[in-house]
């Protein structure tokens, strides 16, 4: 069969067949304990629901305007002021069906094939792919558990080729937890901009944050930093809003304006209860976020601290999101329960078959060398896992 380029080069995603190997255990009563999830365990806020709710009762039911209902742009642009010093108007703000819409959107704009987008690793499973369906090629720049997972100034001068055109920065980060700080971002992202790059700044996790880590968004550095960098960000991670799908991006309008036509000729407005929903997300009461993150704070001190204390792995404390990233590979190139184990693949598979412990392999974010824990499950859940995994290797 003769599939386009598309098709034949986009990988399926690799954590997917975990998932649904862990999902056929579980279907056959086996007490799978999942560390898989992408996702909050927290519901919706109320009062998130309830504005969803209004909004279908008054017949808010139709097309929006594509790039967004207009009552939520304006409250982006509210939000994007007081939180992180952005002045942005509604014609600089597009809206969409989750950020991971508003990054391709923007992946679409800028690359073109013979572009060279830069990804730092580990990495987002969905960036490469996107840059791959641009038809740019990714370039990808390693950093390792000793440098935080850092990318520096000089790390990024050495990937930086004439046909360069994009940066990815995603801080904090999905899977390593890492927060940049601000000096750290303003050297990034200033020689990035310097160089003539432009920045997707991918902020969905910026109010998950530990101890006094803190967030800065890059374009609001300088006025060409303003230029360059587009900012992403959405309502599934903070406000536990992953099945509504809302994300948006600002930048420069003719940035915005172009991945607006591409939106209006592939789906169009979001869902535009949804994004009523939206306005109350940003407008109302806060609480549920702190609630939610105090927990997860609690939860990130003890895994790390667990996991710490086994024989073969270490774990740097994330700052930020929900995952810990520990370096298993220690673990490799011994048998394990009788089984030999040579990557993150076969760990995972083997601690899925044997132990029932479903976690993500680090391969597909671009490091074989870790795991990825997500600790968005209860801590009674954390608890038995880790006690199973513990015993499973000890064992
Ligand atoms: C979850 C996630 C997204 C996408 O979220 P949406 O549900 O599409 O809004 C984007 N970037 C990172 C790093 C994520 O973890």
């Amino acid at each position: 069969m003769a599939l386009s380029r598309i098709a034949r080069e986009v990988k399926t995603s690799a954590t997917l067949a975990i998932t649904a190997k862990a999902k056929q255990l579980k279907a056959k009563g086996v007490d799978v304990i999942g560390f898989g999830a992408g996702e909050p365990d927290f519901d919706t806020p109320e009062n998130v629901k309830n504005a969803a709710i209004q909004a279908i009762k008054d017949g808010y039911t139709k097309y929006t305007p594509t790039s967004g209902a207009p009552a939520l742009k304006e409250a982006i642009c509210e939000k994007l002021l007081n939180d992180n010093h952005l002045k942005y108007t509604p014609s600089q703000v597009i809206v969409s069906a989750g950020a991971k819409q508003s990054i391709l959107n923007i992946v679409l704009v800028l690359c073109d094939t013979g572009d060279e987008a830069i990804i730092p690793t580990p990495y987002w499973v969905s960036y490469p792919e996107m840059v791959t369906m641009s038809g740019a090629t990714p370039v990808f720049l390693k950093t390792t558990d000793r440098e935080h997972f850092k990318i520096t100034k000089e790390s990024l001068a050495k990937v930086i080729t004439p046909r360069s055109k994009l940066l990815f920065m995603n801080s904090p980060s999905n899977p390593t937890g890492m927060v940049y700080t601000e000096r750290e971002l303003r050297e990034i992202v200033g020689f990035a901009v310097e160089k003539g790059l432009y920045v997707i700044s991918d902020e969905i996790y910026e109010k998950i944050l530990y101890d006094d880590a803190q967030h800065f968004s890059p374009a609001a550095f300088s006025d060409e930093c303003n230029k360059k960098v587009i900012t992403i960000n959405g309502f599934s991670k903070v406000y536990s809003m992953t099945g509504w799908r809302l994300g948006y991006a600002a930048g420069p309008e003719e940035i915005i304006k172009a991945a607006t036509n591409i939106q209006d000729h592939t789906t169009s407005g979001a869902n535009s209860i949804t994004q009523l929903a939206g306005v109350e997300a940003l407008k109302g009461n806060q609480d549920s976020v702190n609630k939610m993150v105090r927990e997860f704070d609690r939860r990130r001190k003890y895994i790390v601290e667990r996991l710490n204390k086994i024989k073969g792995i270490s774990c740097l404390l994330p700052q930020g999101a929900f995952y810990a990233f520990p370096k298993v590979s220690d673990l490799y190139k011994r048998k394990i329960a009788g089984q030999s184990v040579m990557n993150s693949f076969d760990l995972v598979n083997l601690l899925l078959e044997k132990a029932h412990i479903a976690f993500v392999p680090g391969a597909p974010f671009g490091s074989d060398e870790h795991i990825r824990i997500s600790y968005a499950t209860s801590m009674e859940n954390i608890e038995r896992g880790i006690n199973r995994f513990e015993k499973f290797l000890g064992g």
